[in-house]
Order: structure tokens, then C-alpha cells, then sequence
């Protein structure tokens, strides 16, 4: 037998993708399935972003780009960032990524050794933890309560930190729960991380735009004093609805204090994957200046659906779910139908036809729960909440 490196034996998955093949393997062997698993918008990339691609093809831009991306879709991300944030970033701090995954994989990569601890939330998303064993540093979850919105706790994080910590992950609003933290927690915890500076933040933000009732999204950004040590992670896939286009962008600190992090990550592009796709980049820019009108179109319908789902689940004995202020998952307590979550979820793959994922596929405190993806029509959430609730009552 071939001998790998011994850090491929703890590379995890994303359990959700898993989930996806079953399903889809169910539905092609006749099976009426109805999807709530996978987390990618049901929508089509509106149209004038296509053609960009389209025109940007029969152009003739066919060849290689900057490893960081193009100057343009650099731009277009500064821009993009002081409307959603107002605050003025440099295109020379911004990385174009093939997906919001890379960012993740370079900066755990970067930080993550023996002896290293990494802070990452639990329930999360699960490449955070495989990642982190992947590197052979320790993982060091941090709470996600359902009591406290599934929001971080900055008290709860800083206290998890020590001398060995090199990096904290940061996410809201958040995959799976929905979380969003409110900004006088996050100003707390970024008071407290004066105290360690030794410590680098990765602030996961691919659902910035992707929050419900009036509740504002705070960006890491929006604080100076902790600029030269935050890499902020951010996409295309999930805003316009592009998840198959692997495109995200990051922004990463460069002075010599933050270690030069800029250089290094666009030098493990090069080593890794050269560029990111032409045509891509001209839609990303597409997306960013072109009109928001589809997103806002969905983003009411994500809204619409997320009442439609916190209700129907509250109405199933058994399960009580907390409504979801961001990103289009709902993650509902199932632990009084005295069910495994894992094994619950399978079987109602298997004998009610809807694919869902188990809450401990995002971590061990995700027991008790199961993630939704509301990234389905009404017609199909209301006639999969049918389904759940007819198989419990069996
Ligand atoms: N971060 C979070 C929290 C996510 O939920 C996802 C996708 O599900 C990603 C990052 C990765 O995004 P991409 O598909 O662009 O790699």
C-alpha cells in the first residue's frame, strides 16, 4: 500500500455533499425528493452576470490572470466593500479565490502546526475542523448556544484563548444555525483581543448581506485596531447565487507586523492553482456593479421562506426551533422526539424522501439538532414539513 502523510487520515468532509449524491442517487432510482440539505441558493446567476462571462469569452480573455486576480475585480471588491461596510480597503490587500473554501484552506494552512490551538465554532462549518486536524493542530470549539441565538459569546471565546492560540475563526451570519452576532459582542470581543496579540482572526462573512428583521451585519473590518492581523473571507457563491462559479475574494493584511500574509497567500495561488478563471472574474464584476434587483428578490423570498419554515417546524411535536437571523438555514432542537440527529436525518432520507443534514455533521454540539436549507420553493419546504411531521406522528 502507498504511504500518504498521516495528515490525510484526518482530512474530514462536508457530510452535506454526501447527502446531495444519496439524494440525488434516491431521486434518478425514481424517489420523490425534496432537497433541503445542500447549502446553495435554488436560484439561477442572474443573467446579465452570464453574459459578462459570455462576452468576456468571445473577447478572447482565454489566458492566465494575476494570481491575486484582475486589478478590475479587485476594484470592484474595494467598492463592493465600502458599500457594505464603509470602510475603504486597498486593491493591494484584496485576493480573488476560486470559491470561499481556499481562504479558509490557506489561512488554517498558514497558522495551523503541532501544539498550535485553533478557535472554531461548534455547530460550524465543518472544513473549519477538518482543516484544523488536517494541519495537526488542535481544535478548540467554541459554543454556539441555542440560548444565546447560536451568536458568539465574546466572554465564552476569550476565555478559551491561551498562550498556544494562533488563530480564532470567526463567522456570522453562520452556517449552520443562522446565527448572526450582534455588534456590541463582537466590539466586546475585540476589546478583549488587545489582551492577545498574538492571536489572528479569519472573520468568515459569505453571508453578510443575508440578514433578516432589520439586524445589521457587523464586519471585523469596521475595527482598525485589529487590521493588521484579520483576514476577512467573502464570495460570490451564496449573494448571486454562483456557488458553481468558485468565486470568492478575501482581503488580508500585508505590513511586515501581520507577517506579510498577502505575500504569502498569493504565493501559495501560484504554487496552487495559478489564477482564478477569466470569464469568472468579468461576471464577478458583473455581479458587484451591475443591478442588485435579483438579489433583493431573493433575499425576500429567503425571508418568506424562513417564516414559513420556523413555523411549520414549531408546529412538529417534538422539535422547537429558534428563528434564524441570517444566511438560509433554520436549526431546529429536535432532542424531545428522543431521536439521534444523525440517525433521524437518515431515515427521513431514506422513508419520508427529505434530504436534511444532522446537526453533529457541523460538530459535536450540533447533537440534538438538524440543519434546513430554506434554499427551496414554498411549495416543496411546506409539503417536506408535511412529511417530517406525518412520519413523527407514525
Ligand atoms: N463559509 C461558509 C460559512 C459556508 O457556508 C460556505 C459554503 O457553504 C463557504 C464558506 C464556502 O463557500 P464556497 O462554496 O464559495 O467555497
Amino acid at each position: 500500500m502507498l504511504q500518504t502523510i498521516d495528515a490525510f487520515d484526518r482530512i474530514g468532509e462536508e457530510n452535506a455533499f454526501a447527502v446531495l449524491a444519496r439524494a440525488t442517487a434516491l431521486a434518478q432510482g425514481g424517489k420523490d425528493i425534496i432537497n433541503l440539505g445542500i447549502g446553495q441558493p435554488d436560484f439561477q446567476t442572474p443573467e446579465h452576470i452570464v453574459e459578462a462571462a459570455i462576452k468576456a469569452l468571445r473577447d478572447g480573455h482565454h489566458g492566465y490572470t494575476p494570481a491575486n486576480g484582475l486589478l478590475a475585480a479587485r476594484e470592484a471588491v474595494v467598492r463592493r466593500t465600502m458599500t457594505t461596510t464603509g470602510v475603504e480597503v486597498s486593491p493591494e490587500n484584496v485576493m480573488i479565490m476560486p470559491g470561499g473554501k481556499p481562504t479558509l484552506f490557506a489561512a488554517i494552512l498558514m497558522f495551523g502546526a503541532r501544539g498550535v490551538e485553533i478557535l472554531y465554532p461548534d455547530p460550524g462549518f465543518p472544513i473549519y475542523r477538518s482543516m484544523i486536524e488536517f494541519t495537526g493542530a488542535t481544535p478548540v470549539p467554541v459554543p454556539m448556544r441555542e440560548e444565546n441565538g447560536f451568536a458568539f459569546s465574546a466572554e465564552e471565546t476569550l476565555g478559551l484563548i491561551t498562550p498556544n492560540t494562533r488563530l480564532l475563526i470567526l463567522n456570522s451570519p453562520a452556517n449552520p444555525t443562522g446565527g448572526v452576532t450582534p455588534r456590541t459582542e463582537i466590539e466586546t470581543l475585540v476589546r478583549g483581543l488587545e489582551a492577545h496579540p498574538h492571536v489572528a482572526i479569519l472573520s468568515d462573512e459569505i453571508y453578510d448581506v443575508m440578514t433578516y428583521d432589520g439586524e445589521a451585519h457587523t464586519s471585523l473590518l469596521q475595527f482598525p485596531e485589529i487590521r493588521e492581523r484579520l483576514i476577512v473571507l467573502n464570495g460570490w457563491s451564496k449573494t448571486w447565487a454562483m456557488t458553481g462559479w468558485r468565486m470568492g475574494w478575501s482581503i488580508w493584511p500585508n505590513a511586515p507586523e501581520s507577517g506579510h500574509l498577502y505575500d504569502k497567500v498569493r504565493k501559495l495561488a501560484v504554487n496552487c492553482w495559478s489564477c482564478v478563471n477569466a470569464p469568472s472574474q468579468f461576471a464577478g464584476i458583473a455581479a458587484i456593479d451591475g443591478p442588485q434587483d435579483e438579489v433583493d428578490r431573493m433575499m425576500r423570498a429567503f425571508d418568506r421562506r424562513r417564516k414559513i419554515v420556523v413555523e411549520g417546524l414549531n408546529g412538529i411535536e417534538g422539535f422547537s426551533c429558534v428563528t434564524p437571523k441570517g444566511a438560509f438555514y433554520a436549526f431546529p432542537n429536535i432532542s424531545a422526539t428522543g431521536w439521534p440527529a444523525k440517525k433521524l436525518a437518515s431515515t427521513l432520507l431514506e422513508q419520508a424522501g427529505v434530504a436534511l443534514i444532522a446537526g453533529p455533521d457541523f460538530g459535536i454540539l450540533g447533537e440534538g439538532y438538524l440543519r434546513l436549507s430554506y434554499a427551496n420553493s414554498e411549495e416543496n419546504i411546506l409539503r417536506a414539513l408535511e412529511r417530517i411531521s406525518s412520519f413523527l406522528s407514525r
